[in-house]
């Protein structure tokens, strides 16, 4: 998994406690997270750490250490890894959604939008920890997200 290694950008413990729906670790993401992603009424009483289930067949998107979730209906955004929707982003920061991905490899059979994204990392303008709902950088969702657009073009060419 070579996309772990751009994660240097934003420094998240990875290690945590495991998901209580699914049974997988998760991340360990941090109040700033949970303060943009959780909507107030769920948020009060949660807590100041929760995992993230990084699980796409999973419906929890945030566990706290008494058992409560937030299900993947419940967050403030639609979350990357739970929903394969075009709408939904794939980077938080800079705003591309999957669509964007979807319409670069469509007509140009490429996207630049990584190498736009690293120079914004670059730039230090991302802010992954409070906008990205992993409370980590994007990079390896948007090569992830890459390779199931061009996996399912070689399946279903493009009319
Ligand atoms: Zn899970």
């Amino acid at each position: 998994m070579p996309d772990e290694t751009h994660e240097a950008c934003c420094k998240i413990p990875t290690a945590s406690r495991t998901c209580p729906e699914c049974g997988r670790p998760g991340r360990r993401v941090s109040a700033l997270t949970l303060d943009h992603h959780v909507p107030a009424p769920l948020r009060s009483g949660f807590g100041e750490e929760a995992g993230f289930c990084q699980n796409p067949a999973c419906p929890v998107v945030y566990f706290n250490g008494s058992g409560k979730t937030i299900r993947k209906d419940e967050t403030v955004f639609p979350v990357t890894v739970k929903d394969p929707g075009d709408e939904v982003n794939v980077c938080y920061c800079f705003g591309f959604k999957r669509g964007d991905l979807r319409r670069d490899l469509k007509s140009a059979g490429t996207t630049d939008i990584p190498e736009r994204i690293k120079q914004g990392v670059q730039e230090g303008r991302c802010d992954c920890e409070r906008k990205n709902p992993q409370g980590a950088c994007c990079l390896g969702n948007v090569a992830k997200a890459i390779q199931e657009i061009n996996r399912s073009a070689e399946k279903k060419p493009w009319r």
